[in-house]
């Protein structure tokens, strides 16, 4: 029989004595006592309206079954009770009771859409550091004394880096693209191939914000072919741009034509219309060394004489969420006068880190670069780490487990056909389910996401950073199901 909800309140112990039970014996908490008491005060009210049934929590008792928080066993109660206390104000002091947390990817998703895409090296986070925790020349030329732009910082390392005429930085590709389409072709009309009108997710579509920027949308040619005098056909003196948009989550294979880019800045040429390009996942670099297949690179968009190109900042080039424009200076400089500019513009954090990164790529330190560490991992490389986990796993934990051949993925809606050979570890429960042992994983003090191939929970190297295995490890010693 459950004891009652007054005699459970009456249990709950002083914030003062919760307080000095932590600063006592908890060498782990060196914050100090108001942040502390804060955190007790914050985890005895969540207690007491656990107890009076607010909150729908159920919490395992030591017999593994659900349990509310007030239909606990009796006789475990108080033990349990505290223990909760404690670890609830111990996470909270650490931060982990907040929303958006650290998770670890175990999915080998190189460019994980639901885990914050590319993660930055931390060179960059340090320089990013520094320019969030002091002032900085954002908006100061320091040379005149006076009012600058923040666009400056970023202009001449994507000039040099990628032979630009100009350059502009905002808040991410779908902002870039609005933004051209609202300054080039308000009120007017923007041709696109019917095989590039893509969807990339997060409810993002080509044709709706080529609406939203106040375009008209004309469709050419077919689904599977698109020729250039579909383009040809569709001019007239509404015409205000040629887009071109690059298929990168998805390909069309067989019977199939779309128009190069080459083929299409001609024509925008001859008929004096800007000719713009949204790479999706601009890359530097186009992959082949690594065995993926050929991306359209960013330099090889800008020598083809485009007008304007488009691309995310943490796709393929590894950086922060940020949409990034090159292309001919007249054009850029209308972009930069628009209004919208401003509410599209990417923030000091942002800059600092796409900055930083692109440091990288003039240092040539591609391999600092953690996505491309990643996606140039070998299978040698990866069978080593695996077989580590293996063997750890089996040493400490009742499950099965063993090495398999799997496929990592690029991710980020990028290269979907690409498939990266790696060797992972798969492991599944002696008995009960393997749905049930991914949940256990998720639901861990540090999140691991996995995936399940063939009944096995899937643990991919290539996408684990190093201190990613112990955490993995201390998770699985303590399924016991
Ligand atoms: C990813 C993608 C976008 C959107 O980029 P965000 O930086 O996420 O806004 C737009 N176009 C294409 C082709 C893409 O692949």
């Amino acid at each position: 029989m459950a004891i009652d909800k007054k005699e459970r309140l009456r249990l709950l112990p002083a914030v003062h004595e919760v307080v000095d039970e932590l600063l006592l014996n908890d060498d782990d908490i060196y914050i100090n006592h108001t942040e502390v008491t804060w955190a007790v005060r914050k985890v005895l009210q969540e207690a007491r309206d656990n107890i009076l049934g607010k909150n729908n929590t159920k919490y395992i008792s030591s017999n593994n079954k659900e349990e509310d928080f007030w239909d606990y066993p009796e006789r475990e109660f108080t033990l349990f009770l505290k223990q909760w206390l404690l670890n609830e104000v111990k996470d909270m002091l650490k931060g982990t009771d907040l929303s958006l947390r650290r998770v670890i990817n175990a999915t080998g998703v190189v460019l994980h859409t639901n885990c914050g895409r590319a993660i930055l090296a931390p060179e960059v986070v340090d320089y990013v550091a520094q320019q969030a925790s002091s002032y900085n020349n954002l908006e100061l030329d320091l040379e005149k004394g006076t009012r600058g732009v923040r666009y400056t910082h970023v202009e001449a390392m994507l000039q040099e880096l990628t032979g630009a005429e100009a350059a502009l930085v905002v808040n991410n590709n779908a902002a870039a693209v609005l933004l051209i389409m609202n300054t080039l072709a308000n009120q007017r009309e923007v041709i696109v191939s019917r095989g590039e009108l893509v969807e990339v997710g997060g409810s993002f579509r080509i044709p709706d914000v080529i609406k939203s920027g106040g375009a008209r949308l004309v469709e050419v040619g077919t689904t599977n072919k698109t020729w250039i005098r579909d383009y040809r056909e569709a001019l007239n003196e509404n015409t205000s741009i040629l887009l071109k948009v690059h298929t990168s989550n998805y390909r069309i294979e067989g019977f199939h034509h779309a128009v190069s880019l080459k083929e299409l800045v001609e024509l925008g040429e001859s008929n004096g219309i800007p000719v713009v390009e949204d790479l999706g996942s601009g890359s530097f670099l186009d992959g082949v060394d690594l065995g993926i297949p050929k991306e359209p690179t960013i330099q090889e968009a800008i020598k083809s004489g485009v007008s304007l190109v488009t691309f995310s900042g943490d796709k393929l080039l590894g950086g922060p969420q940020a949409g990034i424009i090159l292309g001919k200076k007249e054009l850029i400089d209308k972009l930069k006068k628009n209004q919208l500019t401003r509410a599209l513009r990417i923030d000091k954090l942002s800059l600092a880190a796409l900055i930083g990164t692109l440091r990288l790529y003039e240092k040539g330190e591609i391999n600092k670069i953690p996505i491309w560490r990643m996606l140039s991992l070998k299978k040698a490389d990866l069978l080593r780490e695996a077989q580590k986990l293996q063997a750890a796993i089996a040493l400490s934990s009742a499950l099965q487990v063993e090495v398999q051949e799997q496929f990592s993925c690029v991710g980020g809606g990028a290269l979907p056909t690409a498939n990266l050979p790696s060797s992972v570890c798969a492991i599944k429960p002696l008995e009960g389910s393997v749905l049930e042992l991914e949940r256990f994983l998720l639901h861990g003090n540090i999140p691991i996401l996995t995936r399940i191939v063939k009944d096995w929970v899937i643990l991919d190297p290539r996408t684990l950073l190093p201190g990613d295995y112990q955490i993995i490890i201390d998770c699985l010693s303590e399924w016991d199901r």
